[in-house]
């Protein structure tokens, strides 16, 4: 019998994504035990001793070791070679399929998000709200969904440090019996732009210049101070949340607004929040700093070991919602990404607790190749007019096909194990499941393949308009963050704020300083004042410094 592999890695997948007690309840005694009998290794934590755990966990046993099409291999030191100096025969296909396979190891790596954590865990439903939504996770209180997340930063390589200040993805994918819903935010309510036109040039912004292959100190705040709509999150990101200690101690969003569908069909917008129940907390600028060169890969040590030492992290779920009728009056767009939903006006409804309690068995299969993307939806959950959010629903799965193969899907971390997929895909490189066996590949058919059903119609909605490219530049791009200066910040996190945009923004040409000041001072003109004064310090500072090395060269 043909049992896909697919289907059978997913199977393994959902007993350790549920959270099963037993499971728990077992793994924990042999955590403890092995603390207790280790005293001499107190200083090393469970990310260093993951090998030393993997030999336990084999209890002595030695399993053969084969060629990867599984022939046994008689002789693993040595090349096949005539006379001890050579040359190696072709014939040593145990050398040649493993020096193939090297050679093919890395797979393209994220154009943005290329550094990551993951883990798994589950949604568990405190509260109702099914009076807004449909959506399979919401239907009772008590019901619990598997899910994994990627926790990233957003525009360093995958070999960038943890603490560098960039927005943090935060991103999760819920199994459910309807599909896979993956909410592909971040550790911010907003984004830097409203258009996906501009996404592209402004992630080359913080990319490396293409001569030099160096950060280049003029091409963010050139971009960011041309297109003031991205003062606002410019302004978190500068914040000391811009910083975060690690990954268990910040907030996820949705970001975008988002249509849930009830089950009379009735729509209202909506905005998710995951607050961290283990406490915001960040650096300063001076600890991430440090940091990034004492321990690059602090976030994902962090978050392995919480994990394999028991202490779950968890996160609140809540939602906003917005009716038709007050998205249409509002005085903001709802649909700009740039701007939040004020919490005073659209309070958060408590929804459930995300709870992660299960690392990775394997990097590369479950965190590498995990992919998200905005699209992979289900009933209950739809799009709205966002406009960033229409540009990624595309982006993203079209990244994965490059990046994954056509057939990303059926990677078990993708794949939709809680719901059966039956279609008229076929075929494609890479297609590691039964291929839908002998149902017919071609529809409408009088073969009994799989039947669309009416009951799972989206929303229906009017649109009208003039079709046209609208420049959104202009579009209030400073009462918010200029209530976030005022109303939202402490004294200190002013000070802060200030401090960590002008040691940024010094080394950029001095016509972009300006155009910062004047944006950041639309904002709030206390704002822009502390930010020149700062660059004015760090003027007369590099001034001074200079002269004394010229002195000293006398
Ligand atoms: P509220 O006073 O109701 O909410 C302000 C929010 O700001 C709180 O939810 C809080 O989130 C967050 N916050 C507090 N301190 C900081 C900080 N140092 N850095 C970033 N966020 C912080 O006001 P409104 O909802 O009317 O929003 C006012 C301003 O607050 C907005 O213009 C926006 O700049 C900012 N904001 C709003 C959010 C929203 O979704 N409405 C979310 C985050 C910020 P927490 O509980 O996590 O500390």
């Amino acid at each position: 019998m043909l049992v896909s592999s697919c289907r059978r890695a997913a199977l393994v997948l959902l007993r350790s994504a549920q959270p099963q007690p037993r499971n728990l309840i077992s793994f924990r005694p042999q955590v403890s035990a092995y603390f207790c009998t280790s005293s001499k290794m107190a200083n090393r934590d469970k990310a260093s001793r993951q090998l030393e755990e993997w030999k336990k966990s084999q209890a002595g046993r030695t399993e053969r070791m084969t060629q990867s099409t599984g022939c046994p291999i008689d002789n693993k030191t040595a090349s096949l070679t005539v006379g001890p100096r050579g040359p190696i025969l072709l014939q040593d296909f145990t050398f040649q399929d493993e020096m193939a396979h090297f050679q093919r190891e890395r797979i393209p790596e994220r154009v943005v998000h290329a550094k990551g954590a993951g883990a798994f865990g589950y949604l568990e439903i405190t509260h109702d709200i099914t009076q807004y939504t449909k959506a399979a996770p919401f239907e009772s209180i008590g019901k619990k969904t598997p899910l994994a997340v990627r926790f990233s930063t957003v525009g360093g390589e995958s070999g960038s440090a943890d603490t560098a200040r960039d927005p943090r993805g935060f991103a999760i994918k819920f199994y459910t019996e309807d599909g896979n819903w993956d909410l592909v935010g971040n550790n911010t309510p907003i984004f830097f732009i409203r258009d996906p036109v501009h996404f592209p040039n402004f992630i080359h912004t913080q990319k490396r210049n293409p001569v030099t292959h160096l950060k280049d100190p003029d091409m963010f705040w050139d971009f960011i101070t041309l297109r003031p709509e991205t003062t606002h999150q410019v302004a978190f990101l500068f914040s000391d949340r811009g910083t975060p200690d690690g990954y268990r101690h910040m907030n996820g969003y949705g970001s975008h607004t988002f249509k849930l569908v009830n089950k009379q069909g009735n729509p209202v917008y909506c905005k998710f929040h995951f607050k961290t129940d283990q406490g915001i907390k960040n650096f300063n600028r001076h600890e991430a700093g440090d940091l990034s060169a004492k321990d690059p890969d602090y976030a994902i040590r962090d978050l392995y070991n919480s994990i394999a030492t028991s202490d779950f992290p968890s996160w609140t779920m809540y939602i906003q919602v917005m009716t038709f009728e007050q998205a249409e009056t509002h005085k903001d767009n709802p649909f700009d990404l740039t701007k939040v939903w004020s919490q005073k006006e659209f309070p958060l409804i408590p929804v459930g607790k995300m709870v992660l309690n299960l690392n990775p068995k394997n990097y590369f299969a479950e965190v590498e190749q995990i992919a998200f993307s905005p699209a992979h939806m289900i009933p209950g959950v739809e799009p709205s007019p966002d406009k960033m959010l229409q540009g990624r629903l595309f982006s993203y799965s079209d990244t994965h096909r490059h990046r994954l193969g056509t057939n990303y899907l059926q990677i078990p971390v993708n794949c939709p194990f809680a719901a059966k997929v039956r279609n008229y895909q076929r075929d494609g490189p890479q297609c590691v499941t039964d291929n839908q066996t002998g149902a017919p590949n071609y529809f409408p058919n009088s073969f009994s393949g799989p039947q669309d059903d009416a009951k799972y119609a989206q929303h229906v909605f009017p649109l009208a308009g003039d079709v046209a490219r609208y420049n959104t530049k202009d579009e209030d791009n400073f009462t918010q963050p200029g209530s976030f200066w005022r109303d939202v910040l402490s004294q200190d996190d002013r000070t802060a704020l200030v401090g960590n945009i002008a040691g940024h923004l010094k080394d950029a040409a001095e016509f972009i300083q300006k155009r910062a000041v004047k944006n950041f001072g639309e904002c709030d003109a206390e704002f822009g004042k502390r930010l020149d004064e700062a660059l004015q310090q760090f003027k007369q500072e590099q001034s001074k410094r200079s002269n004394s090395s010229a002195s000293a060269n006398l």
